[in-house]
């Protein structure tokens, strides 16, 4: 029996200073994980000067008001929270293909926090960590995945194996390929990029799962404060939720978590295949707030006469798609284009192939460069720049003045390989 507790904190904080909100956070903190117990090792066993890795979730450089990413001024808080405890906090990431953490962080306000290490995990060891056969042997038996274990090892980040304690803190979003991502889906941040993109090609619900399975966080906090809806994780609109929720296993917070957006837990495979793995699922739940209500990414998807071919993408190109076709549907050019070539089709990832369709065809990022001669448009870039393609895509099927750049930058954009 797992415990979680979920609380609700003021939502108004857009005109406090950064220092405001790491206070009006602290007490609730403090609060949701005490109410924890004895179900947490950082509250119990925490020793001075232990090394206690904060991770949040800093995909991309985006502002914490989008809801892309965890908001930095509550990893401070956290941070506060176990020091007073003696315990000595770091902070790090390893953020979507093709960012550094460097970057990402500056990008993201986290150079507010000056007096705590921010660790890129890109530029530090990875080690392969084996995958046991009893993990192998679970999985190649769950029926909900329906596909034997096709990992051996895992390259994971020596920083985060290392630390004696982990406090994942994922920010609550849809996502476009997992449906949702919480505390299971973060820790793809500890690994290598290499062994990201493996993810994509070999299963990510499998590489999520066993990952989990070979390193555990001590504690998960999903910061909810603001959260992202429909096309997250990086494109989806923000959602001003005022929610935090704690608890001790990665699972069953995310279960919690994934009700309190308003999504079935078993709709998202990371979840339900997690579920299945662990002894125990039941949950006590400290606190209450009221359920929000997430708009699904699933919701913004369909398109007429728009065809997505995506095998082993991952979610910098997928989110990137959607996003660039929201827009142009918005300005009314999505209708231009098919009421101009009848079709367009997209593909997307590093597996897919191309079909025999009419239409305008765009294939998107370094992962589809091999069909780069057969198609009308080819975007580079791991993702490619969303505001680039889409005055790319702008120009070459509707012969138009880019919106958002330069002609320029859109040629050097698209001689970039
Ligand atoms: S090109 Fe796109 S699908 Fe391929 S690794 Fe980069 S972001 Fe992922």
């Amino acid at each position: 029996m797992g415990r979680v507790s979920v609380g609700e904190v003021n939502k108004d904080t857009a005109d406090m200073s950064f220092e405001e909100r790491v206070l009006c956070f602290r007490d609730q903190v403090d609060e949701l994980i005490e109410s924890l117990e004895g179900g947490s090792n950082v509250v119990l066993d925490l020793c001075d000067s232990d090394r206690v890795m904060l991770k949040p979730n800093v995909c991309v450089g985006e502002g914490y008001e989008t809801g892309a990413i965890t908001d930095p001024a509550l990893v401070r808080a956290i941070a506060g929270f176990i020091e007073d405890r003696g315990g000595s906090p770091f902070i790090a990431e390893g953020p979507v293909v093709g960012n550094t953490g460097e970057e990402v962080f500056r990008q993201s306000g986290y150079d507010e926090i000056s007096d705590i290490e921010l660790v890129d995990l890109y530029e530090c060891d990875f080690v392969d960590k084996e995958v046991p056969d009893s993990v192998k042997k679970e999985i190649d038996q769950l029926e909900v995945l329906d596909q034997g274990c096709r990992f051996d090892s895992i390259e994971i980040a020596k920083e985060a194996l290392k630390s004696d304690y982990i406090i994942n803190i994922p920010s609550l979003k849809t996502h476009v390929l997992t449906k949702v991502t919480l505390s299971l889906k973060n820790m793809k941040g500890i690994i290598s990029e290499r062994e990201k993109k493996k993810f994509h090609k070999k299963g990510l619900v499998q590489g999520i799962v066993i990952l989990n399975q070979l390193i555990s966080p001590d504690l998960s906090i999903i910061d909810g404060l603001i959260g992202q809806e429909g096309l997250g994780p990086i494109n989806g609109s923000s959602i001003n939720s005022g929610l935090l929720i704690a608890g001790s296993g990665s699972t069953i917070t995310d279960i919690v978590g994934s009700r309190y957006m308003g999504i079935e837990p078993n709709s998202s495979d990371v979840i339900e295949v997690s579920r299945n793995l662990i002894a125990d699922s039941n949950i006590i739940e400290i606190g209450e707030a009221e359920y929000r209500d997430f708009k699904e990414p699933g919701e913004a998807k369909d398109y007429e006469n728009v065809e997505i071919c995506s095998e082993n993408a991952c979610s910098g190109c997928t989110s990137a798609v959607y996003s660039i076709l929201a827009r142009l549907d918005s300005e009314g050019e999505l209708e231009e284009i098919l009421s101009r070539y009848d079709d367009l089709v997209v593909y997307v990832g590093s597996a897919v192939e191309e079909k025999d369709e009419e239409g305008f065809e765009v294939a998107v990022g370094r992962c589809c460069a091999h069909l780069k001669q057969n198609v009308d448009l080819y975007l580079p870039g791991c993702p490619p720049i969303e505001m680039l393609s889409e005055d790319a895509i702008r120009t070459k099927a509707l012969d138009k003045e880019p919106k958002n750049t330069t002609e320029n930058e859109v040629k050097s954009f698209l001689k970039d390989k």
